[in-house]
Order: C-alpha cells, then sequence, then structure tokens
C-alpha cells in the first residue's frame, strides 16, 4: 500500500488539515503486469502464424509453386494460417470491446432450456456420426435473462471444444439444473481431459493446456476467456472440471428469474 500524504494550508499559511491517500500498489502493479504480458502474449500469438507463412511464401517463391503436389499443400497451410490469425484478432477485438464495457448486453427473458435445444440441434446437424450428443435437460421452462447472441456465443466456444477435443465414438453430455436458485448448465465430453494443476488456467487468456494440439485444431486459446468473460457479465460464474484420460466437464451458472414478473 502507498500512503501520500499532504498538508491543507488556510490563507495565512497555517496547517489547517492533513490529507492522507492510500492507494492499493499491488492492485495496480498486478493490472499493469497482467497488460504487459497481455499485448506480449498477443505478439507472440500473431508472430507465429505469420513467421510459419513466411516460410511457406518463400519455399513457393523459390519454385514449389511449380509442384502440382507441393504448391495447394503449402498453400492450404498459409490459407488456415490466415483464417486462425483472423479468428484470433476478432477474438481479441471481442475481448477488448467486452473490457471497455463499449457494448452493452442485449439481455432478454429468455426460456433457457428452449435456447439450449436449439443451440445443440445446430450442432447435431453437422457434426460427425462418431460422436453422440445426449441431451439430459428438464421438461420445464427454466426462465433467464440473457443477451442471446453472447450466450449463445459462450456455448458456441464450450461445445466447438468438446467436440474438437472428442475422440470418435465419444458421447458429449448436456445439462440444466435448478440449483439453489440459479441455472447449472453442463457440458461433458469423454475426451483427453485437461491435467489437474491446468483446469483452472484454461479460462485465461492465451492459456492453453496442450499447445500444439490447440493450434493444430485451429485453437486461439481465447475461446473459454471469451465464455467467462461473458458469463460473469450475466453475473453467474464459469469452471472445468477433468479428469485425464477421462474427460472434461465445463459448468457455468445463471441467475434464474420469476416464471411471472411481479405485478403481471
Ligand atoms: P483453444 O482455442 O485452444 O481451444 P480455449 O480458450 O477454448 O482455446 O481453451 C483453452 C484450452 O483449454 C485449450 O487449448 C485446451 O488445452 C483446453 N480445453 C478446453 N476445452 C477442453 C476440452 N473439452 N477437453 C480438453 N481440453 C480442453
Amino acid at each position: 500500500i502507498r500512503a501520500n500524504f499532504s498538508t491543507i494550508a488556510d490563507e495565512d499559511n497555517d496547517i489547517s488539515g492533513f490529507i492522507t491517500v492510500l492507494s492499493d500498489v499491488t492492485e495496480q502493479e498486478k493490472i499493469e503486469r497482467e497488460r504487459r504480458e497481455f499485448v506480449s502474449n498477443v505478439s507472440h500469438e500473431l508472430r507465429t502464424p505469420l513467421t510459419t507463412m513466411r516460410s511457406y511464401i518463400e519455399a513457393l517463391t523459390e519454385g514449389a509453386w511449380e509442384d502440382k503436389d507441393i504448391a495447394p499443400k503449402f498453400l492450404d497451410v498459409t490459407q488456415n494460417e490466415t483464417d486462425r490469425m483472423i479468428r484470433m484478432v476478432n477474438d481479441l477485438l471481442q475481448l477488448s470491446r467486452m473490457d471497455n464495457q463499449s457494448e452493452a448486453l442485449q439481455q432478454e427473458r429468455t426460456d433457457f432450456i428452449h435456447f439450449f435445444h436449439q443451440v445443440i440441434d445446430r450442432f447435431e446437424m453437422n457434426v460427425s456420426d462418431q460422436i453422440t450428443l445426449q441431451r439430459e435437460l428438464p421438461n420445464e421452462k427454466l426462465y433467464v435473462w440473457i443477451d442471446q447472441d453472447k450466450m449463445n456465443q459462450v456455448l458456441d466456444n464450450v461445445i466447438s471444444n468438446a467436440i474438437k477435443y472428442s475422440s470418435e465414438g465419444g458421447t458429449i453430455r448436456f445439462k440444466a439444473e435448478k440449483q439453489k436458485g440459479q441455472l447449472l448448465v453442463s457440458v461433458s465430453d469423454e475426451g483427453p481431459g485437461i491435467p489437474y494443476d491446468k483446469v483452472d488456467k484454461v479460462f485465461d487468456r492465451f492459456y492453453r493446456a496442450d499447445n500444439a494440439r490447440s493450434r493444430k485444431l485451429g485453437g486461439t486459446g481465447l475461446g473459454l476467456a471469451i465464455a467467462k468473460e461473458i458469463v460473469e457479465s450475466h453475473h453467474g460464474s464459469i469452471w472445468a472440471k477433468s479428469k485425464e484420460g477421462k474427460g472434461t466437464t465445463v459448468l457455468f451458472t445463471l441467475p434464474l428469474v420469476n416464471k411471472k414478473r411481479r405485478g403481471k
């Protein structure tokens, strides 16, 4: 804690009072350190795909473009890396808008169960037959006050991870239940899991439990950080449970709203 001590003088320059300002330096330093780390992470994250692309483009320029087998593969790599960079920059822009609170939430009263079914329907149409999506959702309406686009994104990020990290034959389970006046939502997979000491960090920006795997799967390392920002802006919390080799469950809560609004 830093203490700034000043005196207050009256017209005759006699001391008439004192002001002490105590500021929490550790908190300020922490924010400053996190900001520096973030900038360094962003630079690093963008440099990696750029360096990769440069070496592939160099190889193409130096003659690989003439090789009908190699050229399309190299172009494919540069395209994938460009796509990943675009996703990353879009994710960063979104985080920055949320940090600056320049975007108000467009919240509406929503039956989460109906909403959740619709989101899962969308995934069901695109997921491979090798993965089973299993709904364990109640037959009642559970109302929450949410920004549907944003909540869609939370579910999108969490469910895409479950699919991305699932192996063939895996099952993904969707649950939503009332618990202590809150809605508890969970998505479980039977994928490789996350080591015990890393499971809380996956919500940090750019944190990846398995770097190579995440990059290969086109990950940005920002999906869960965005999910966390959105859930917390809805006054909920988000966390994960995992057992290596068994699977991962991502859970989040949202405050429930009354079925009938008062006075209606
Ligand atoms: P990414 O774009 O790398 O998937 P996320 O922020 O979505 O970034 O996730 C952060 C990290 O958490 C991932 O890199 C991965 O290591 C781990 N992770 C997230 N979801 C799962 C899951 N369902 N199973 C195993 N690991 C996961």
